[in-house]
């Protein structure tokens, strides 16, 4: 078994990973670390946990340990730490030589750091070589994207072979995106709140990396436009995106849904889903509450797939966010560099 740690493994994400590697057939977590408080102090006294099923028996009296590389006894740290711990502590576990998968946004933009979805593009892990050489770590760092932009480009890498130039999108996103305890129940009840600090720039930003091109040194970034409106609404889990693609030429629904269908999943991956896409015909799917477990949480759901003019389409797309938008994205990019042993 390849040994493990979650940093911020008593947050919302951490709580999640948690949950996905209890069982996992490559995986065993050997550590736990969160704020300082908590250092010394059983997972199990300490979490507040609120994700379905119990607190894993594997973890519930595991001791937590101090933020620091010389304590560790692992080969991955999975990261769920607020962007600005991020910041400061990942590159120490880096440059100690452990393998860092990062939810945080801190290092996704960074040149020499792959930010990386399995089905998208696992050619640009070849920038951890890049990251090695330039930083002079032992380890590295790679990162997963924001749970927002996950859900989209997974259906965005099948348009683009269509001609894809130009992207809207309009987020509907849950309650757990905004971590624990979150929003207040008072500000969110009854009410939609049209504002998500940060989103909507990485939104526009964070899929022209993904969907760029790795040129042995450096992600030259994909030629296309995209318009952010970012919303949260009161749903637990799972973000539903309406999505308006416009395109270089004339679009048939037929090819959009071909294109969807044909989003192949790694093979040989536990984590990764059989049907990365799932496309329903029911006027009324994707729903959040439905929908949000298909694939174990990791395929994204799309529906409503409608003609926008000659050359667009509008659709709607559903993912789970702290499954294939977070935790689970980060193990399956884990699973990755196993596969491609770079772990
Ligand atoms: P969260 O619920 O607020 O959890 C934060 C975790 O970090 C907790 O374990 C907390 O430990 C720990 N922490 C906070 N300050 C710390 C410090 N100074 N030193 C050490 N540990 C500290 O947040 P989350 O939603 O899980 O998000 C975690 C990260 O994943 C964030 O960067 C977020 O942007 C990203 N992300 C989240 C989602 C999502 O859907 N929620 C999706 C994608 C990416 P204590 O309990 O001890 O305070």
């Amino acid at each position: 078994m390849i040994k493990v740690a979650v940093l911020g493994a008593t947050g919302m994400v951490g709580q999640k990973f948690i949950q996905l590697l209890e069982n996992h057939p490559w995986f065993e977590i050997t550590a736990l670390m969160a704020s300082e408080k908590r250092v010394g102090k059983p997972y199990g006294k300490e979490v507040d946990w609120i994700v379905s099923e119990n607190i894993p028996e594997n973890v519930r009296e595991m001791e937590m340990l101090p933020m620091d590389p010389k304590y560790l006894d692992a080969d991955i740290v999975f990261s769920a730490l607020p962007s600005d711990v991020a910041r400061e502590v990942e590159p120490k576990f880096a440059e100690a030589g452990f393998v860092v998968a990062s939810n945080a946004s801190a290092y996704r933009m960074e040149e020499d750091v792959p930010l990386i979805i399995p089905e998208v593009n696992p050619d640009h892990l070849g920038l951890i070589e890049v990251q090695k050489k330039k930083r002079g770590w032992d380890g590295f760092i790679v990162t997963n994207p924001n749970c927002t932009t996950i859900i989209l480009v997974l259906t965005l890498k099948p348009l683009m072979d269509l001609g894809l130039k130009e992207i809207k999108v309009a987020t509907m996103q849950a309650l757990s995106g905004a971590g624990y305890p979150g929003v207040p129940s008072l500000a969110i009840t009854d009410n939609i709140i049209p504002f998500i600090k940060g989103e909507e720039e990485k939104v526009e930003t964070e899929p022209l990396k993904l969907l760029g091109k790795f040129n042995g040194e450096k992600i030259e970034f994909a030629d296309i436009k995209i318009s952010a409106s970012c919303h949260r609404v009161p749903v637990i889990d799972g973000h539903t995106e309406a999505v308006f693609a416009k395109f270089d030429r004339k679009v048939e629904i037929e090819e959009v849904i071909d294109a969807f269908n044909s989003l192949k999943s790694i093979e040989g991956l536990p984590t990764s889903p059989e049907k990365v896409i799932i496309v329903r015909e029911e006027e009324n799917r994707p729903q959040p509450r439905l929908d949000r477990d298909a694939g174990k949480g990791m395929s994204v759901v799309v529906g409503r797939i409608r003609k926008d003019g000659e050359d667009g389409v509008k659709y709607i797309a559903m993912g789970h966010n702290t499954i294939r938008g977070a935790a689970g994205a980060s193990i399956l990019n884990a699973e990755l560099m196993v596969k491609e042993k770079l772990i």
